[in-house]
């Protein structure tokens, strides 16, 4: 690929750069708010001057910008700590799934408050009894007159006690094969019958939930795709998701670690010239240097016009073990002070316990790294399928213990 921006592209570029040095919030201006108040200001200052889901057409509040130019706008914008994002499954997920199969009306009324901020959509797939298999999903839909009722229950749902929206896929026939009985909505997070339920994680914050339905009603008008349509329209929502979900590295990168083992002493000698250490960042550094071609490798099909291919999923798979092996061996060097999880210790930034922490989590969402490892053996490397014994089977007929 060639690595150098186009004229257009470096005059993009010098645009983003200019308008984010004058507006990225300052500390003073993000005082006194709440994360979510944070992420909204930013989001709502970057839609007001056109920088808000570049590639969205304008219309809905986008900026009609090409593949290339996001890449670009992302490459700057990550240059600075801005307020965390909280639009991500919205308009990362969301948002192309109510693109494809939304009505005009719809897309007008709810496409630019996402670009906005205003309103915070969260995604009901995940079940106790469907996650990587989420075709065996049990929440159930049923059709009386122009409304569906729900019942059942969704788990993991991040973000669903801040939530305005909710894009939800639902059981409405069992007796047919799990990907073909499913049917797919958008509901108000605020109708009756709803309950949120935080889930304590293990790094004592709770972003995410389990969520119950008990008789919620929603219009038939909110339904997206086909009755019965509701894996098709999920595959639009999933797509979407692999490509936005990356490794969420928090900061915890090859240089990170590799400043650290200048900096701590083994033996009365700096870590660095531990040949051990020394081993470990070498194989980091290959490891880094592979992510970032084959980034350049979407990178180049973006540009070309194309979607990039399953080899995608390669870069979460050795982000997601890396940054756990790279934080376990941070906390190992900082012996004692490593246990500390205090952001205000100068030694201790708490980075990589926070990455500890988090890390297990970030081999799980959007794919644990064995599904991801079936889509390469089976979609790039081409090695046989995985065993699906129920394939074609009516659902209510799975043998299970309980349904
Ligand atoms: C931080 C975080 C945020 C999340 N947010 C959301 C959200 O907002 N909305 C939502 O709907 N969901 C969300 N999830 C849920 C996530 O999508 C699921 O956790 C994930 O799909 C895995 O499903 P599961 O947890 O049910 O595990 P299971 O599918 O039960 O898997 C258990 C274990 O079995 C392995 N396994 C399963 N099938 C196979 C197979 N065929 N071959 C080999 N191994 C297999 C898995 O790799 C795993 O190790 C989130 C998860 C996390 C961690």
């Amino acid at each position: 690929m060639d690595f150098n921006d186009t004229p257009a592209e470096a005059k993009f570029r010098d645009e983003a750069r200019s308008w984010l040095k004058a507006n990225v919030p300052t500390a003073a201006e993000l005082e006194g708010l709440d994360y979510i108040g944070k992420a909204k200001l930013w989001q709502k200052r970057k839609y007001d001057a056109g920088w808000a889901c570049l590639r969205w057409p304008k219309e809905y509040g986008g900026r009609g910008a090409s593949a290339m130019e996001a890449v670009i706008w992302g490459q700057e914008e990550s240059k600075y700590e801005t307020p965390q994002s909280i639009f991500t499954i919205g308009q990362g997920m969301a948002a192309p799934t109510l693109m494809a199969y939304a009505s005009d009306e719809h897309k007008k009324r709810y496409l630019p408050k996402l670009a906005s901020g205003e309103e915070i959509w969260c995604q009901l797939f995940s079940e106790p009894a469907g996650g990587s298999d989420l075709a065996a999903l049990r929440t159930r839909s049923e059709k009386r007159g122009d409304e569906w009722v729900v019942n059942g229950q969704k788990i993991w749902t991040s973000g669903a006690h801040y939530s305005d929206w909710g894009i939800l896929v639902t059981r409405s026939d069992p007796t047919v094969p799990k990907h073909k009985g499913l049917t797919y909505f958008f509901l108000n997070m605020k109708s009756p019958g709803i309950e949120i339920k935080p889930i304590k994680q293990i790094s004592g914050g709770a972003n995410f939930n389990e969520v119950y339905f008990t008789d919620v009603r929603i219009p038939d008008s909110q339904r997206l795709g086909a009755v019965g349509q509701g894996w098709q329209v999920s595959l639009t929502t999933l797509m979407n998701e692999r490509a936005t979900i990356g490794g969420g590295g928090m900061g915890v990168n090859f240089n990170v670690a590799y400043k650290l083992a200048q900096k701590v002493m083994i033996d009365d000698r700096p870590a660095i010239e531990d040949s051990a250490v020394r081993a470990k960042l070498a194989n980091w550094y290959v490891e880094e240097a592979g992510l970032k071609y084959t980034g350049y490798r979407t990178m180049t099909a973006l540009s070309r016009g194309q979607t990039p291919g399953p080899e995608n999923s390669i870069g979460k798979l050795v982000a997601g073990t890396t940054l756990q092996e790279i934080a376990t061996f941070a906390l190992d060097l900082e012996g004692a002070s490593g246990v500390l999880v205090d952001a205000a210790q100068p030694s201790a930034s708490a980075r990589f316990q926070a990455m500890l922490l988090r890390s297990p989590a970030t081999r799980i969402e959007g794919g644990t790294d064995e599904i991801l490892r079936n889509i390469i053996a089976e979609r790039v490397l081409g090695l046989p399928a995985d065993m699906r014994a129920d394939r074609g089977m009516p659902f209510n007929q799975i043998p299970t213990r309980s349904r």
